[in-house]
């Protein structure tokens, strides 16, 4: 028997920096195939589900004004998904607490998809397997089902391929947060542009598969920041650079300010700086704040868990 619906339910769900990212060439279809390690940090949204007449999304938070309220919205499809599945209509208003900044490289709105798949379940007490709220993540996008896992997981394919990876210790985290966001299908198309304009080709044939590196790998399982500061890598960070150069700038300010290692965050324009313990990573923000290179600073850590219910449910 199916658990009683609860009144509201509240899921706390993180953000992601990819620690690797490696970009295979432009296959026929325009996807590419990546090896992407995704790394859960407590920087995150929440997402309360409520019963109410109708699909109906609201949203709170410094970006609120820059998510989409209608049936667009990662949460509204992720209700509407898990609706269809078991027969039901998606009835409820889904309340998101946004604190993940939007379209910053760090899948907020399919952290939000995540969230909701996972509040509605406990609403209406569906008592969905994880693996069928992993495959309907999946068809929601390729970053979702890794907002349900949480950890650090090794993401193949078009990273919807998920295997978690062992961590050895807690890693500590700046991310400094530009102002305006970047289009991640156009930082992938840049990335094939950059790679034609050098001559490379940018197909299938011309870059070689993508492969999770094995010393960031073992980094990762030490729990040695050091070892992962110097694994850390972007494939996309030359686009977001040459799409955004003004982010050079605050990957300095960081460096300067003491981080271990600097990257930018997936697609961008968001940076994301290793910290050697909890205590650098105040100087480093300190030092990204004073710089001026950046609307704002946030320090955290990881790996956290995935998406899950904090009230309610
Ligand atoms: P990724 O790292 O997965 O490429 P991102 O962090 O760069 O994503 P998101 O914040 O997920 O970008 O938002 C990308 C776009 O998705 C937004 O500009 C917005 O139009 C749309 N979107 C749909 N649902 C949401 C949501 N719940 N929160 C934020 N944006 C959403």
């Amino acid at each position: 028997m199916s658990a009683a619906p609860q009144p509201s339910v509240t899921v706390r769900v993180p953000a992601k920096v990819n620690v690797q990212l490696a970009v295979g060439g432009r296959r026929p279809d325009s996807f590419h195939d990546l090896a992407n390690v995704f790394f859960a940090v407590a920087l995150g949204d929440e997402v309360t589900a409520t019963p109410a007449d109708d699909l109906r999304i609201t949203v709170s938070g410094p970006d609120a004004d820059q998510v989409p309220l209608d049936g667009s919205n990662l949460a509204a499809r992720a209700a509407r998904l898990l609706a269809e599945h078991h027969g039901l209509r998606p009835d409820v208003h889904l309340h998101i607490a946004k604190d993940i900044p939007v379209a910053g490289g760090m899948a907020g709105g399919s952290a939000d998809g995540a969230a909701a798949l996972v509040a509605c379940d406990a609403l209406w007490g569906t008592g969905t397997s994880q693996d069928v709220l992993l495959e309907l993540a999946a068809e929601l996008g390729s970053d979702v089902p890794f907002a349900l896992l949480g950890g650090v997981a090794l993401g193949l394919g078009r990273g919807e391929i998920l295997r978690p990876l062992p961590v050895g210790g807690t890693f500590h985290w700046v991310f400094a947060v530009a102002d305006g966001g970047l289009s991640t299908p156009a930082v992938f198309r840049e990335c094939d542009r950059l790679r034609d304009e050098a001559g490379h080709g940018s197909d299938t044939a011309s870059v070689p598969d993508p492969q999770a590196d094995p010393e960031l790998l073992r980094a990762l399982a030490d729990g040695d920041p050091a070892a992962l500061a110097a694994a850390l890598a972007n494939d996309l960070q030359p686009a977001a650079l040459s799409l955004r150069p003004a982010l050079a700038a605050t990957l300095r300010a960081g460096a300067d300010g003491g981080a271990i290692g600097t990257l930018v965050s997936g697609s961008g324009p968001t940076c994301a700086f290793l910290a050697k313990d909890a205590e650098s990573a105040v100087s480093v923000a300190e030092a990204l704040a004073a710089s001026g290179t950046c609307r704002s600073v946030r320090v955290t850590h990881g790996p956290v868990p995935g998406a899950a219910v904090t009230t309610g449910g």
